[in-house]
């Protein structure tokens, strides 16, 4: 009798859950019906589906039925193209608040919250995650850790670790491995998940912080361009994650130094020339050297990604498109004459063909804006990414499911899943049909709630 009655207690509780578990009831926090759905793992489009969002989260995904249309808080995509929202890995305040603002008053927080956000949420991005950025800033980022619908989902990492001491803000200085690993532990206590390496760190420096970093379960990246450590030793060390497709060529170029390789057809390596150098460096290399070709096979054999900034190379000699193009600051306006504008063109190209390669060889690639107006940025890098002849399927992955995983944040974000975060874009045009159109009017939804500009 015993056993009849829990099996009958087991049956109502199994009837009970079923109901609670009833999809089409009006504690949807929000119902999306009729959309195009962009499937960033298929890169298909799913059309005429309903999207369910409870608690900031997607719920369930279905065939959009008539009565779906009659629930609370519905939007009607009108076969809108939705996509997941973009991702920004590399970001630095000061782009934001300025070179010299040092925001310690917890009072102006929120404030810097808001100016944050609003450089990001109307393009579409609502996640990003810093690239280094100054400690004194700490406990304002540590204050916007606690996400929150209002503002976008900011990852802070420390100061990039150095063991040059720079004295540059958005740096932190560690002496040797021991240093290193008390900082990251120091960092770890303190909720901070991401490390950033600058290149001007040495070899046991950067083994120390990876070792470090495994052992917490921390997300390490880098910027590394030869300067005390190669890319090809780091990435050995167990680095996987580099920024700027940049340093493959000053890499190279550090290597023909040392091969006493005549170099003396570049622009000199100074204050006023550095900048036009890197893209006759970028000529000079060209796309398909021998090094850049083993470093690209080296990143495949080691699942490594590349976050590209092409934004930042095409910006400055004016190869963004229009519309898309972030305010030029006064460090790039360049007084350059029309041929030098022109070889930095052809150099451009030739960057590039090597983020192409990338592309090709199947090596992750991530968005990144490193730039003022950060949001707008990320818009022209998916663009500049297309132009390379990435299909715009691709160019959205990039911006969402890959860039979550570079982050480590694929459990949250990155695509229109059950169990992943409400965070939404629905384009009035559809960029899968004219690229251009990622630029064109969007309505974006952040953890489940239709974004406004307050
Ligand atoms: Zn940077």
């Amino acid at each position: 009798m015993r056993k009849f009655i829990n099996k009958l207690l087991i049956v109502i509780l199994a009837i009970g859950f079923s109901f609670c578990e009833d999809p089409n009831t009006e504690d949807d926090q929000l119902v999306i019906v009729n959309a195009s759905l962009f499937n960033t793992s298929t890169l298909q489009v799913e059309k005429n589906r309903s999207i369910f969002i409870r608690n900031n989260r997607i719920k369930k995904i279905s065939g959009t039925r008539s009565g779906d249309f009659a629930l609370n808080n519905v939007v009607d995509a009108r076969e809108r193209l939705i996509t997941p929202s973009f991702i920004d890995v590399h970001n630095h305040l000061n782009f934001i608040f300025g070179d010299t603002t040092e925001i310690t008053n917890p009072n102006e927080f929120k404030r810097s919250r808001k100016l944050l956000t609003e450089q990001y949420l109307p393009y579409g991005v609502t996640v990003v995650r810093s690239a280094g950025g100054r400690e004194l800033h700490i406990p304002m980022v540590q204050s916007w850790m606690n996400h929150h619908q209002d503002y976008v989902d900011y990852f802070p990492s420390g100061g990039a670790l150095v063991s040059l001491d720079t004295k540059f803000y958005n740096h932190a200085y560690v002496a040797d491995s021991s240093e290193v690993q008390s900082k990251i532990r120091e960092y770890h206590k303190l909720g901070i998940r991401h490390i950033k390496l600058y290149s001007l760190i040495g070899e046991p420096e950067l083994k120390a912080a990876v070792s470090t970093a495994r052992e917490l379960e921390l997300n390490i990246f880098g910027h590394i361009e030869n300067a005390m450590i190669s890319i090809e030793t780091a990435c050995n060390l167990g680095l996987t994650n580099f920024e700027h497709a940049k340093t493959l060529f000053l890499e190279v170029i550090r290597k023909y130094e040392a091969a006493s390789i005549d170099l003396s057809g570049l622009p000199p390596d100074d204050e006023e020339n550095w900048r036009y150098r890197e893209y006759e460096v970028f000529n000079f290399i060209g796309a398909d050297d021998p090094s850049i070709l083993s470093l690209i096979a080296l990143f495949k054999k080691n699942g490594v990604s590349i976050t590209p900034t092409l934004n930042l190379y095409a910006q400055p000699i004016g190869l963004v498109n229009n519309s898309s193009q972030p305010t030029a600051h006064k460090e790039d306006q360049l007084n350059w004459s029309e041929e030098q504008m022109n070889r930095a063109k052809l150099g451009y190209k030739v960057l590039a063909a090597v983020v192409y390669k990338l592309y090709e060889n199947g090596i992750q690639l991530n968005t990144g804006s490193d730039n003022y107006e950060p949001g707008k940025t990320i818009l022209s890098e998916m663009l500049l990414l297309n132009d390379l002849g990435i299909p715009m399927s691709e160019v959205l992955k990039i911006a969402s499911l890959n860039s979550a995983r570079a982050i480590d944040m694929e459990k949250s974000y990155g695509s229109i899943e059950v169990g992943k975060k409400a965070h939404l874009v629905i384009f009035d045009e559809n960029p899968l049909v004219n690229p251009l159109n990622l630029l064109s009017k969007k309505t974006v939804i952040k953890d489940g709630i239709l974004w406004k500009q307050h």
